[in-house]
């Protein structure tokens, strides 16, 4: 089994993924925070992770996907002195919390289908998942990594060894990154320990959300959520965890804290990150209100697949400005692949190919093998689809095992080629395709002229090749 082969933000090295158990890969996800719409930066994220997932299951893996959704206890900074998120998109869209929470979670499921990304196997919501959360602070509470102020239940970065292994970021560091920011609670012991629990008290003393706990009413703080709901349902060391690359330095070093203090295990062994969409060199955001929804793609005439295409231009590990004229351009190489699979599916379908040959045969399974294999290595979708492009263009190789592999290439790409249908060839048009030939044939050129244009009128582009004619709609698109 071919296996592939990724950067380790942990390890900082590529290294091979190799499953901990039989061919089975537990894939943790953070998903979204669900107080505001979804935007191309999500998408781009979620898209290569999507690439990644299923370039695994190319190559014979299964992989149990888990994804969260942020809805409680995000603050509208990665530390703990904002605003909470849900709170304030709920005053800012005129909503309840729960409105909100379920309102943008819609939103967000609306706007992968678009992209064609794989629903993850388990979706769990952070506010189903309470119990799970506090018993995990309880027993990081027994073991001695915790501490009370009256505002909040902490995890003491300091008596947890290993914090900053992800980011390498010393304490020192960490120190000074936050003292300059305003400390809220003047009992916490270093800037840099994280809130597990919040009492409704102070600040959060009119929070909504809110549930009993042994440290009083309050609401969870945001990493324990990925920590609780990833052990809960893959179990206390998983193979992957994924995220965008703002998770390295605070989220995800705070998830790898408090997880590995409460089993003495490694949480996770491979941990990969997805660099930022950007517009105009910055990154894109909600907070910056500098972003585009997939509904602004949708209205300025895209299709969204032709996004998708564009996203899997770049590699996962570069950051990727966004322009719409970049994206005008990638359409016209997604038309110009629609157009070539519904070539492809006519000859199979109406013309008779030659049976391939050993030449074929050998063909075939080399540019599948070299696709693969630049994908294998570290998702390189750009060299990826460099390599798919020669396929499309090489005219020479077998159109049906040339179809099947493009289709086969396709489960990991996910442009939906499948869906593409030839012309509907019916004895109306088998007719005016014969009687063009036969005027072709008498060299009576302007008559021949006269069919095709009315082909034209009626929607086909008529194509003349070697195998015979070929009839192409005007309007193919995927469903
Ligand atoms: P959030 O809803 O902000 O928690 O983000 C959900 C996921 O999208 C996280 O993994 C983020 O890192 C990622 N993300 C947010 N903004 C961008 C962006 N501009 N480019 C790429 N990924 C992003
Ligand atoms: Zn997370």
């Amino acid at each position: 089994m071919q296996r592939l082969k990724i950067y380790n933000t942990l390890s900082r090295k590529i290294e091979e993924i190799y499953p901990l158990t039989d061919n089975r890969i537990t894939l943790y996800s953070c998903g979204p925070t669900v107080y505001d719409y979804t935007h191309l930066g999500h998408i781009r994220t979620y898209i290569n992770n999507d690439i990644l997932k299923r370039t695994l299951e190319y190559l014979g893996y299964k992989v149990i996907h888990t994804m969260n959704i942020t809805d409680v206890g995000h603050l509208t900074d990665d530390a703990d002195f904002g605003e909470d998120k849900l709170e304030k998109g709920a005053e800012k869209h005129n909503k309840t919390v729960w409105e909100v929470a379920e309102y943008f979670t819609n939103y967000f499921f609306y706007t992968i289908k678009q992209v064609n990304i794989k629903q993850p196997s388990i979706i769990c919501k952070a506010t189903e998942h309470i119990n799970q959360m506090i018993d995990l602070i309880k027993k990081l509470e027994e073991k001695g990594y915790t501490y009370q102020t009256s505002q909040a239940v902490y995890f003491d970065i300091r008596k947890f060894k290993d914090y900053g292994k992800l980011s390498g970021q010393s304490l020192e560091e960490k120190l000074s990154a936050v003292r300059e920011e305003v400390v809220l609670d003047p009992e916490k012991k270093h800037p840099a320990d994280f809130a597990l629990w919040f009492k409704r008290t102070g600040r959060f003393a009119n929070h909504t959300m809110h549930w009993p706990s042994p440290w009083g009413d309050g609401f969870p703080g945001w990493h324990i959520e990925c920590s609780a709901m990833s052990m809960h349902y893959l179990g206390e060391t998983i193979d992957i965890h994924t995220g965008g690359e703002d998770h390295i330095p605070v989220h995800h070093e705070n998830e790898i804290a408090q997880s590995e203090a409460a089993t003495g295990k490694p949480f996770v062994r491979f941990w990969v990150h997805y660099a930022f969409l950007l517009v105009n060199g910055e990154k894109m955001s909600k907070s910056k209100q500098n972003f585009y929804t997939i509904d602004d793609i949708l209205k300025q005439g895209f299709h969204p697949l032709a996004l998708r295409l564009h996203f899997l231009s770049g590699h996962y590990r570069q950051q990727f400005n966004f322009t719409f004229k970049a994206l005008k351009a990638t359409e016209n190489s997604y038309k110009t692949l629609l157009r070539k699979v519904e070539e492809l599916k006519f000859i199979n379908t109406y013309l008779k190919p030659d049976n391939p040959s050993k030449k074929d045969y050998n063909l075939i399974k080399k540019f599948e093998q070299n696709i693969i294999e630049v994908l294998s290595n570290d998702l390189n979708t750009p060299k990826a689809l460099a390599k798919f492009w020669n396929l499309i263009d090489l005219e020479t190789l077998n159109p049906r095992l040339k179809l099947e592999l493009i289709l086969r290439l396709d489960q990991i790409l996910g442009l939906r080629l499948e869906s593409i249908k030839p012309v509907n060839l019916t004895e109306d048009l088998k007719k005016l395709i014969i009687e063009r030939e036969s005027f072709k044939g008498k060299k009576q050129f302007d008559k021949a002229d006269n069919i095709r244009e009315m082909l034209n009128d009626k929607g086909f582009e008529v194509k003349d090749t070697k195998l015979g004619t070929i009839l192409l709609s005007k309007t193919t698109q995927p469903n």
